[in-house]
């Protein structure tokens, strides 16, 4: 219930785990007046300790996933995470790297998968609001 009342306006918080940050450019263009994220009431959290949604990015690193897992557990709860593009979902072109061992969800749970390789403004805008529909609907 707490979840459904917070989604009424989420605030998003970014958190890039490392990679080429094609994702992270995609994500601003989201921010921007052509896409307009604020129409669904979203607004980019300062704080992780504000947010109620964490967009992840990148394929994450020995370094960068022990920072994740530490980051997600001052977010209050309940959160939802969504994970953006292919290195995220799967480590993408990174996938063999020694310095890449596990992909996002080994570190912390993720709630939807917006894949691409970058994945599109348009596409991260439909898979979040897809996921706060979802949430909505119970
Ligand atoms: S998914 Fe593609 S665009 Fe996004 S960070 Fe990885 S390599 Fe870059």
């Amino acid at each position: 219930m707490k979840l459904k009342a917070l989604l009424k306006s989420p605030w998003v918080f970014h958190l890039s785990t490392g990679s080429c940050n094609n994702c992270d450019i995609e994500i601003l263009d989201c921010l921007t007046p052509r896409f307009d994220v604020e129409r669904f009431g979203m607004l980019l959290a300062g704080s992780i300790r504000h947010a109620d949604v964490l967009l992840v990015t990148g394929s994450g690193n020995r370094k960068s996933m022990q920072r994740v897992k530490k980051l997600y557990e001052q977010v209050p709860k309940p959160c939802l995470v969504v994970a953006i593009g292919e290195c995220s979902l799967s480590r993408g072109m990174f996938i063999d790297s020694y310095n890449c061992p596990m992909p996002l969800d080994k570190i912390i749970p993720v709630d939807v998968y917006i894949p691409g390789c970058p994945p599109k403004p348009e596409a991260i805008i439909a898979g979040v609001v897809k996921l706060i529909e979802k949430v909505k609907k119970g």
